[in-house]
């Protein structure tokens, strides 16, 4: 698989010839244009892929063979949702990973330990989860994911070690932030795309449908359709007979760095 140094030694290479031809023949210039277009579609493309492991390894999925799936959910803790949704794990007996935003945790401790309490993981999914926050300096990054792991610690005395990319974009940047503090991305293999449903449950239900074994499923405990896309979610994963893991059995990994 490509990776960006890879990618860069490869460009570098063509350059090289590239450049050089454009010495001897008149417009070649055009092709060199062309040539670092090309060169920027692929890095774009690679960093809005959260699946693309091109600038950072971000674990998208499990192993199919255990037959089981993992649910995370993003941006909470949210005062009207997230309990409903806690409700709905409960009844089910189904733990799963809750990303959350440090702004919305600093409003909403008590939440935050129930969730915990209630044996669900808690991840980091940035504190300002702002619209730019991929063009945020890696040092910038750094210090609005501390923010949050240390809101969290404050609350239930666990820093989180488990990241979740906002918006699954992932650039040089980041790659340097979350190696700096230890933490480990994790992504998606199937998105509900729940924050887009505009009241159409049964068009995030169909792609829901899609569900396998090894999945790391993306929903958002924020909006108000999540109870019904939840519960008829968990009826279609038990009629297929697949099970619910939580993400650190599913994955074996450590979830909190102390
Ligand atoms: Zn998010």
């Amino acid at each position: 698989m490509i990776n960006f140094p890879k990618y860069n030694i490869l460009f570098f290479v063509l350059a090289i010839p590239l450049i050089t031809v454009s010495f001897f023949i008149s417009y070649w210039w055009i092709w060199i244009i062309l040539f670092f277009i090309l060169y920027t579609v692929g890095l774009t493309l690679s960093s809005i892929n959260i699946r693309s492991n091109f600038y950072m390894k971000v674990i998208c999925e499990g192993n199919p063979e255990n037959n089981s799936i993992s649910i995370t959910f993003d941006d909470g803790p949210n005062i009207i949702n997230t309990p409903k949704v806690l409700e709905i794990l409960k009844k089910n007996n189904i733990k799963a990973c809750f990303f959350c935003i440090g702004k919305n945790v600093e409003v909403n401790k008590e939440l935050l330990k129930q969730i915990y309490s209630d044996g669900h993981i808690i991840g980091n999914h940035t504190y300002s989860h702002s619209y730019v926050f991929d063009l945020f300096s890696s040092g910038k990054m750094k210090t609005d994911i501390q923010a949050t792991n240390n809101i969290i610690f404050e609350t239930i005395n666990k820093r989180p070690k488990l990241f979740r990319p906002p918006y699954g974009v992932t650039n040089p940047n980041l790659a340097k932030a979350i190696k700096k503090i230890n933490m480990i991305s994790i992504g998606w293999s199937l998105r509900s795309f729940d924050t887009t449903t505009k009241g159409n449950i049964g068009k995030v239900l169909k792609r829901l449908e899609n569900v396998k074994a090894g999945d790391i499923v993306l929903f958002h405990d924020i909006i108000d359709e999540i109870p019904e896309i939840l519960e008829k979610f968990i009826e279609l994963v038990q009629v297929k007979n697949i099970s619910f893991v939580s993400i650190d059995k599913m994955l074996n990994v450590d979830v909190y760095n102390e």
